[in-house]
C-alpha cells in the first residue's frame, strides 16, 4: 500500500469529525479492492497516526462480522451444496449514515456496508471451496447481522419417476378421513387422512433429503380403487426445501403394494402429453346389441373428443375402445390420450364430447371396489 495513493487530507478531515472502524473507513477508499477494507483502514490511520474506539456507521457491527461468519459456517454444515448466495438484511439506517457521510464529503464510495457484510461472509464461505451464484443458488443464506440471525433456503430439486399400485383403496392425492373428517380416529391412526400415494411416497422421499415436503405433479389420475400395473404411472416430484442433494436414487426404489419403479434427477418440470391404456368391467344397463358394439368400437378409432372444463375446451384423443362380454359383464380395454376422465368417459358425464354412454345410448354402471385400473401409460 501507498500512502501517496489515498487522499490523506480527505481522510484526516473525515475522522476528524467522525469516529469510524477500520472497515467502514477502508471501504470509503478502498476502490480496487485489492486489499481488504480492514486492512487499508488501518493502515490510513497508521499513516496519519490517528486512533479511534467507536464507529459513526456502523456502531462496531463490523467488527463481530469475522466470528459472526463462523457461525454462519456452521450453521449451514449440514447442508449439501455447491453453489449460495449471502442476503444481508440490515436495518436502513448504517446505509443511511454512509450515505450522509459520503455525500457530506463528495466520497465516491465503494461498496455499501450491506454489501461489505455480504462479501466478507461470502469469503468465508468460498473457502469450503463453494462458489457464489447470483442467479440460481442452491442455498441461499439470509442474515441479520445484528441479531445474529440466520435463516436458509434451499433451491429445489426435481426428481422424474413413475409409481405401480398392485392394491386397491389407496387414493392418489391427500384425502381426508371419511369418518372422523380430518379429527382423528381409530380408523386413519389418528392420522386425520387416509393412506394416500402422495403420503407413502412423500414420506420415502422427504426425510432421505431432509426436506420440508415433496409436490407432486402426476400424468394423469386414477381412482382409489384401481390398480396402476405396466411401466407405472409418471410423475414429477419437487422436493422443496431439501438439506441433501447428493442422495443416491437406488435407495429409494421399492416394491410393495406402493412401488416405485423408476427415479431419476431432472431440472424442472417438463409439462409433456401422454396416453393411458386402460381397463374396466361394466355393466350396460340396457344392454346393447352386438352391432351397437361393433359400431361404437369402430366409431372411437382414432376419435378426436371434445374435453370441456370451466378453463375452456380441448381436443383429446380416444385411439381405440374394446368390449368383450365375458359371462354377464363387459371387458372394456381402452386407449386414450391423458387429460381425459376415464370414469366419465365411460359413464357419460357432461364435459366430454362424445362419450362411450351417450354412443350406446346406455347407462355404464362401473363396480365401485374396481372402477378402472391402468394398464400403462405412455409418454409421448
Ligand atoms: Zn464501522
Ligand atoms: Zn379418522
Amino acid at each position: 500500500m501507498e500512502a501517496s495513493s489515498y487522499d490523506l487530507l480527505k481522510v484526516k478531515q473525515i475522522l476528524q469529525k467522525y469516529e469510524l472502524c477500520d472497515y467502514c473507513l477502508g471501504r470509503q477508499f478502498n476502490l480496487l479492492s485489492k486489499v481488504r477494507d480492514d486492512e487499508l483502514g488501518k493502515f490510513l490511520k497508521e499513516t496519519l497516526k490517528i486512533e479511534t474506539k467507536g464507529c459513526y456507521i456502523c456502531s462496531s457491527l463490523m467488527s463481530k462480522i469475522e466470528d459472526f461468519g463462523l457461525k454462519v459456517i456452521d450453521y449451514i454444515k449440514d447442508y449439501e451444496f455447491d453453489s449460495f448466495l449471502v442476503g444481508v438484511s440490515l436495518r436502513a439506517e448504517y446505509t443511511e449514515r454512509e450515505d450522509e457521510l459520503r455525500a457530506e464529503f463528495k466520497l465516491r464510495g465503494g461498496e455499501s456496508i450491506k454489501s461489505s457484510i455480504g462479501k466478507l461472509l461470502g469469503l468465508k464461505i468460498s473457502k469450503l471451496s463453494k462458489r457464489v451464484n447470483f442467479k440460481d443458488p442452491q442455498l441461499r443464506i439470509l442474515v441479520f447481522p445484528e441479531s445474529e440471525l440466520i435463516k436458509v433456503k434451499t433451491k429445489s430439486i426435481f426428481l422424474f419417476g413413475r409409481y405401480r399400485k398392485h392394491i386397491r383403496g389407496i387414493s392418489q392425492k391427500i384425502r381426508r378421513c371419511y369418518s372422523c373428517k380430518g379429527k382423528g380416529c381409530l380408523y386413519c391412526n389418528f392420522k386425520g387422512v387416509k393412506d394416500s400415494i402422495t403420503k407413502i411416497l412423500e414420506n420415502r422421499i422427504s426425510p432421505l433429503f431432509k426436506a420440508d415436503k415433496v409436490k407432486f405433479s402426476w400424468f394423469g389420475g386414477e381412482d382409489e380403487n384401481s390398480l396402476v400395473l405396466g411401466k407405472g404411472r409418471p410423475f414429477y416430484a419437487e422436493i422443496i426445501n431439501p438439506t441433501l442433494r447428493k442422495v443416491n436414487l437406488e435407495t429409494l426404489i421399492f416394491k410393495d403394494a406402493i412401488e416405485i419403479k423408476e427415479l431419476k434427477y431432472v431440472e424442472g418440470l417438463y409439462k409433456g402429453n401422454f396416453k393411458v391404456k386402460f381397463r374396466a368391467e361394466v355393466n350396460f344397463i340396457p344392454e346393447p346389441k352386438k352391432e351397437q358394439i361393433e359400431e361404437v368400437e369402430s366409431f372411437f378409432k382414432d376419435r378426436t373428443i371434445k374435453v370441456i372444463t370451466g378453463k375452456g375446451e380441448r381436443e383429446k384423443k380416444v385411439y381405440r375402445i374394446n368390449l368383450k362380454k365375458v359371462r354377464d359383464i363387459y371387458k372394456v380395454l381402452g386407449y386414450i390420450d391423458g387429460g381425459i376422465h376415464i370414469k366419465n368417459f365411460l359413464m357419460g358425464k357432461e364435459g366430454l364430447e362424445p362419450n362411450l354412454a351417450e354412443k350406446l345410448k346406455c347407462n355404464v354402471i362401473l363396480n365401485p371396489s374396481k372402477p378402472f385400473d391402468i394398464l400403462d401409460v405412455d409418454l409421448t
